[in-house]
């Protein structure tokens, strides 16, 4: 058994995604279970667990991954208006131990969330 998380496995390709970008930092693909008529996680391919252990070091990999959102939001057409989301911890709500950013949008979204 691959003691990999799931996100992993889809960066090294063993189980496949719906990939929507892709560069040498990181990752994006659509959720499985969309929440919204856009759901679009972007990850490093670093393994960085969750907001909550990411290194100083990594100030330039986060930003870039902010920079990639925004273009991914252009390219699928969401000018009106999106949210990003990243989960963190039990109290937060994060399923998967690897740093995911979601991208939701295509309807009007509900405030506050659960
Ligand atoms: P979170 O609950 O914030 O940890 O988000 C994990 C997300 O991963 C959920 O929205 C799941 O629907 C999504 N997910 C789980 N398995 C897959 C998969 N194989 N491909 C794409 N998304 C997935």
């Amino acid at each position: 058994m691959s003691d990999k998380t799931l996100f992993q496995r889809i960066i090294d390709k063993e189980i496949p995604a719906d990939i929507v970008y892709e560069d040498d930092q990181c990752l994006a693909f659509r959720d499985i279970s969309p929440q919204a008529p856009t759901h679009v996680l972007v990850i490093p391919k670093k393994p960085i667990v969750s907001v909550a252990t990411i290194a100083d070091e990594d100030q330039a990999l986060i930003g870039h991954i902010y920079l990639v959102i925004r273009n991914i939001a252009n390219e699928l057409g969401l000018g009106n208006g999106y949210r990003v989301v990243a989960n963190c911890g039990a109290d937060g709500g994060q399923s998967v131990d690897h740093l995911h950013f979601h991208i939701l949008g295509g309807r009007q979204l509900k405030w506050p969330p659960g």
